[in-house]
């Protein structure tokens, strides 16, 4: 009775004790300021987002060793762009339609998985494929955003639901694809939908309950009815009805911060439309469109900006990857921030008060000849303003950028900044009958008359100008070490290691390490898909692994056209790759993915149809089908399509919306059966066009 009685305190005592070490096990915010050499904490693994990984198991001597450890198939054929998170010998991973799953790293068996159930309808609002880049932890927590704008709390050991908010206006055509990041006990996450008339906010909720601590908006609301002194100062850079089309500036992806300074960095997008004749009627700077803005995170209060690209018009979004760093520059200590947005400059500004220090092209550009060595502001070319000129103008970088989400990574031992850079240009013609609609894709510009023709020599004009790059850049000397050229765009995020590594997927389907003193390709795995996403690096027991998420996609797997297919056919492979030395799993044989032939019904179509579909074509379906209705392996190529011949099944689909769940929604509410009708011939006509250019082929 008495050993009893004395042992009931010391049962408390125990599972106290349990629970405080457990909680001390937790993610916080010292460990993501500081890194833990074994662990991946955050998206760019720590708070300054240089994706380093100071391990060296794995190193320019044994690089040729590794191999794969163990893979998973995942359960979406769509663009995987996610960062992992590794946290206590576990992967936790996000996947297309924002998916979860956990994976025990030294078996690669599955310990949980997440559905969200985003409806498959939202997939319209989504410019640039049904997309998720990761998680954020803390404590013993995971924050996961939806496509459909829900930020969710997840338990790290069970994957349960532990807390769900919504976080946009949900008639309106906001989408989550970023990841979270969390600060202080707040989880900080933005949204994208710039191109479909949204206005850009990022928001901070307590991890604990999911309450809404603070809201900052990036542009400005109607005259009158702006409270904060910083959005005043912007109403000032905007003209005409701007908040009518919603002004855009969605912060979609990048974020970074600076615990001592207690500031948040935020890359804010391209203006809504892009036009800027449309948005803002005569001009202004429009802020806070294309900039870094700083924010004080424990209030939500602005701290300082600096804009990139005053008045843009070109979807030159500033949402790329923010990288804080400390360098000497000139002798003296600075504390800096790197960026390099789609615009095609490599920035460095003093963090911790937006001074400009340096800029320079780090690919060719020719809408600006340079940045004003004071200021940093772009020294525009005057035809580059087509939504002025009213001419056709042939723009580098387009859309696509000269880098867009895929991260950076920095190596602090060599000062070199490595960018998945690409080199792009775009045919921006302003529409002049152009008027905002509630569904697709809302730029102001004529993409039909821009779409690539069926002209053999300027198909391989264009081809031709349209590659990428992985750069090594000095940012202090402000010039590439070295450059290693790609055959096509969009390759993937970048991983730095202390083993003197830089690891890469391509959008041709390798997996690549390489020295990061000098590019040269050290290992070379075959992914048998596109690999877009970053790896990642991190240790359990002792033994070092990288991790990857191999599968096409992303928004140059869709929109260019022939261009998404500029690295050679890829299909949709979705897995999670691990490698470590001596790796000897295998992948199953890869399937074929040449082209089956063309084989449309007869055209039979007036050319006055087939032109009225292609203009539809161009504005509401070539964003997820592809330009001039050339797929590039990860939706149906719809000149393939076998409801061509039937335009019953067409409509049914199309007009009805029979694939919703799939992602395809109906368009009833905006195209007549004859403006789909029309569409229908518009691509019959197109898979003739191909075939006879396929026939022409020796
Ligand atoms: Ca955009």
């Amino acid at each position: 009775m008495r050993g009893i009685l004395t042992l009931a305190p010391l049962v408390l005592l125990a599972a106290c004790t349990g629970a405080a070490d457990k909680a001390a096990q937790g993610v916080d915010g010292a460990a993501i300021a500081a890194g833990t050499d074994d662990q991946w904490l955050s998206y760019g693994r720590t708070y300054d987002e240089q994706r380093f990984s100071p391990l060296k198991q794995i190193n320019t001597q044994n690089a040729a060793q590794l191999g794969l450890a163990w893979f998973a198939d995942l359960d979406t054929a769509r663009g995987q762009e996610g960062t992992p998170l590794a946290i206590d010998g576990k992967l936790y991973i996000t996947t297309a339609w924002s998916k979860a799953k956990a994976y025990d790293v030294a078996t690669g068996k599955l310990i949980w998985e997440y559905d969200p159930k985003v409806p498959g309808e939202t997939a319209v609002k989504a410019c640039c494929d049904v997309v998720n880049r990761g998680m954020a932890a803390w404590g013993d927590r995971l924050f996961l955003g939806t496509l459909d704008g829900r930020l969710i709390a997840l338990d790290r050991a069970t994957g349960k639901e532990l807390w769900s908010v919504v976080t946009v206006d949900q008639s309106q055509n906001y989408t989550i694809t970023g990841a979270p990041r969390v600060i202080n006990g707040m989880v900080i996450i933005g949204n994208g939908g710039a191109e479909y008339g949204v206005r850009g906010y990022v928001t901070a909720y307590d991890a604990a309950s999911g309450k809404q601590l603070w809201r900052f908006y990036t542009v400005p609301d109607a005259p009158g009815k702006n409270g904060a002194d910083y959005l005043k100062k912007a109403e000032a850079s905007w003209k005409g009805e701007y908040w009518k089309l919603g002004g855009g500036g969605t912060v979609w992806d990048s974020m970074a911060y600076d615990p001592e300074l207690d500031l948040l960095y935020i890359g804010v997008g391209n203006g809504s439309p892009w036009n800027q004749a449309y948005r803002s009627p005569g001009g202004g700077d429009n802020l806070y469109l294309s900039s870094i803005v700083a924010i004080r995170a424990k209030t939500g209060d602005y701290a300082w900006h600096f804009q990139e690209t005053p008045g843009e018009t070109w979807d030159y979004t500033a949402t790329q990857h923010i990288m804080l760093a400390d360098l000497t520059i000139d002798g003296k200590p600075r504390k800096v921030l790197m960026h390099a947005p789609k615009n095609g400059f490599f920035y460095v500004l003093d963090r911790t008060n937006g001074q400009f220090l340096s800029g320079k092209n780090f690919v060719p550009v020719n809408w600006a000849t340079g940045l004003d060595p004071k200021t940093g502001r772009p020294i525009e070319v005057a035809d580059a303003r087509y939504d002025k000129t009213g001419k056709l103008w042939l723009g580098s970088p387009g859309p696509g950028g000269a880098h867009s989400w895929h991260p950076m990574a920095f190596d602090p031992a060599q000062g070199l900044v490595f960018i998945p850079a690409q080199i792009t240009s775009f045919p921006y013609l302003a529409d002049p009958k152009w008027k905002p609609s509630p569904m697709g894709f809302n730029t102001g510009d004529d993409f039909a008359s821009v779409s690539m023709p069926p002209v053999p020599a300027v198909r391989e004009g264009t081809l031709k100008a349209t590659t990428g790059e992985l750069i090594a850049w000095d940012p202090i000397a402000q010039k590439a070490r070295w450059r290693v050229p790609y055959k096509g765009p969009w390759n993937g995020g970048l991983l730095a290691t202390a083993g003197g590594l830089l690891f890469q997927g391509t959008a041709d389907g390798r997996f690549l390490a390489y020295s990061s003193a000098d590019g040269k390709p050290l290992w070379t795995f075959a992914a048998q898909t596109g690999v877009i996403a970053p790896p990642i690096s991190f240790s359990v027991k002792g033994e070092q692994y990288v991790a990857v998420l191999a599968g096409w996609g992303g928004s140059y797997a869709l929109s260019p056209g022939l261009i998404s297919l500029k690295s050679g056919r890829v299909r949709n492979v979705s897995r999670l790759l691990v490698f470590k030395l001596g790796g000897k799993a295998a992948l199953p044989a890869a399937q074929p993915v040449e082209e089956a032939p063309l084989n449309p019904p007869a055209d039979t179509a007036s050319a006055e149809t087939v032109k009225r579909g292609g203009a539809i074509y161009a504005r509401y379906c070539g964003v997820c089908h592809g330009d001039a209705a050339i797929a590039g392996g990860v939706t149906p190529d719809l000149r393939h399509s076998a409801m061509l011949g039937d335009a019953d099944g067409w409509q049914t689909i199309v007009h009805d919306g029979a694939l919703a769940q799939n992602g395809m929604v109906g368009w009833s509410k905006l195209l007549s059966r004859s403006d789909i009708d029309s569409v229908r011939a518009y691509v019959i006509h197109r898979a003739h066009e191909d075939k006879a250019l396929a026939a022409a082929k020796p």
